[in-house]
């Protein structure tokens, strides 16, 4: 685990040898600087923790409404999937598909793939498809805009308040602790480093194989 590997930076494309550090430190570019990778504090536990607890929020933010409109004196409450629900009932299908697919299905297949991936790696397991797995979480960054969506819900809660009578239930907050709580975890998670872990589990399994295949 020791050894130096070849690694390019995302930012100016420079190939180099970079060793492995310990946790809390990360390893910049030599040519312009840019981190190639951190080795984040409190090893795997951390982010497990982290997302067990975005799973729970994530169920109750699904589970409860997020907000209740009140115009005129008719009160209404809103959920995700009723959102979605609404939409492909009232001729808006590919609408209702795509709020079901953004704000429901796919956060949380990444959801439960990236906790599928953490927890092999924490058991030292090779568990089926965590490889496939580990390298679209790569190439997808989940947490990246989650800010964005932050700022969104309540800007879009301000523009409701002026038409109607906006009461926040339960879902909402359980949703907005659910992106921190993901945003948390992304920030104790390095991919370059995920990557090694799975290839110190592979070289094990690999010397446990040929010694087993030698006796
Ligand atoms: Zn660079």
């Amino acid at each position: 685990m020791d050894e130096e590997v070849l690694m390019a930076c995302q930012e100016c494309d420079a190939l180099q040898r970079v060793p492995w550090v310990p946790a809390g430190k990360k390893v910049r570019c030599r040519g312009c600087g840019t981190t190639l990778y951190h080795h984040p504090r409190g090893g795997l536990d951390r982010p497990i923790a982290l997302l067990l607890g975005a799973l729970v929020l994530y169920v109750l933010a699904n589970s409860f409404p997020l907000v209740t409109l009140d115009i005129g004196g008719a009160s209404r409450e809103t959920s995700l999937i009723g959102t979605a629900w609404a939409l492909y009932n009232h001729d808006m299908k590919l609408l209702g598909i795509l709020v079901f697919l953004t704000s429901l299905a796919v956060p949380g297949a990444i959801l439960f793939s990236t906790l599928y991936v953490l927890m092999g790696l924490r058991l030292q397991r090779s568990l089926p498809g965590l490889r496939q797995m580990l390298a679209l979480l790569s190439h997808i960054h989940p947490w990246e805009m989650a800010d964005v969506f932050v700022i969104s819900i309540l800007v879009a809660l301000v523009k409701m308040s002026g038409m109607a009578e906006v009461i926040i239930d339960a879902g909402l907050y359980a949703l907005i602790g659910y992106i921190l709580l993901g945003i948390a975890a992304s920030a104790s998670i390095d991919v370059f480093v995920l990557w090694r872990r799975l290839e110190r589990i592979d070289h094990f399994l690999q010397g446990k194989l040929s010694f087993e295949a030698g006796k």
